[in-house]
């Protein structure tokens, strides 16, 4: 018996997917064999490690759409793009996202509506509008990327608690919604990791954090992507509506 995860034939969408957790899971699906196809705003940032993905490729392709996906008609057109270029969507990982952290006499408007209108509204309009390629095929597996926020609440951080929190409650209406179309939808609710969004915490606060992790260490990206990873895999075909924590014990529901 093997357990190889092969993912050839299938195309997969990543947003964000050219740094941190987003640029991990999007190098683990092309040495898995998919063809990806990265969402992001910023065309410099992918030429910047486009040629690291060129080494892993192997025959399975990458792209890269510039778009915003807190934009609903950019998104509905990058979508409608991506169809034309690569004709389906297998996989799709909803990992763009980011933090505006204040507390709540000191969060404005805009701090609440940017995170909420990137991290929630915009897996909201790239779903609606990967979903119907999905039906069509009756395939799918969308994994959104939450956070252990979104779960333990956090002071200073009430707009993306309240975001992770909803991406959590939209995969288990959506998965029980699609699920009789074998379109499979979970999240992942990762703890502290390693990356750009972390990097910026001062050594205090890290350490501080670290004692709350019962492994006693951040996680890396791969942590996150190797269970992207399984959920994108039919490995998971009996997981649906699910959140996995990838978050070394620091939260147990
Ligand atoms: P990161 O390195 O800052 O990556 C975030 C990615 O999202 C970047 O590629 C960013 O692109 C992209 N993005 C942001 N706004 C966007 C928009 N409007 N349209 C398109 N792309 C956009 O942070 P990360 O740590 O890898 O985070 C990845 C995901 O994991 C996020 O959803 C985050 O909330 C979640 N997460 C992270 C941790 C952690 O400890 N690191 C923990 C729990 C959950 P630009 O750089 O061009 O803006």
């Amino acid at each position: 018996m093997s357990f190889c995860i092969d993912l050839k034939g299938k195309n997969a969408v990543v947003t964000g997917g050219y740094s941190g957790i987003g640029l991990s899971v999007t190098k683990t699906l092309l040495a898995a064999g998919a063809k990806v196809a990265i969402i992001g705003k910023n065309y410099d940032k992918f030429s910047s490690i486009a040629s690291e993905l060129e080494k892993i490729k192997g025959n399975a392709g990458f792209s890269f759409y510039e778009s915003d996906i807190s934009d609903s008609g950019g998104i509905s057109k990058t979508i409608a793009n991506i169809i034309l270029q690569d004709g389906k969507i297998d996989i799709l990982v909803n990992n763009a996202g980011i933090t505006k952290d204040a507390i709540l006499i000191k969060m404005s408007d805009d701090d609440w509506n940017e995170v909420i209108n990137v991290n929630l509204n915009g897996l909201f309009y790239i779903v609606k509008n990967v979903i119907k390629y999905m039906i069509k095929a009756k395939a799918g597996k969308i994994i959104n990327i939450s956070s252990v926020i979104g779960e333990s609440g956090n002071a200073g951080q009430a707009n993306y608690a309240s975001a992770k929190a909803g991406i959590i409650a939209f995969t288990k209406s959506i998965a029980k919604e699609y699920a009789s179309r074998n379109i499979y939808v979970n999240a992942i609710a990762p703890g502290f990791i390693g990356t750009n969004m972390t990097d910026k915490l001062n050594e205090t606060v890290k350490d501080n954090i670290k004692k709350e992790i019962p492994l006693n260490r951040f996680g890396a990206p791969e942590d996150v992507s190797n269970a992207v990873l399984f959920l994108a895999s039919n490995l998971s075909d009996y997981i649906t509506g699910a959140t996995i924590d990838v978050n070394g014990g620091m939260y147990m529901r």
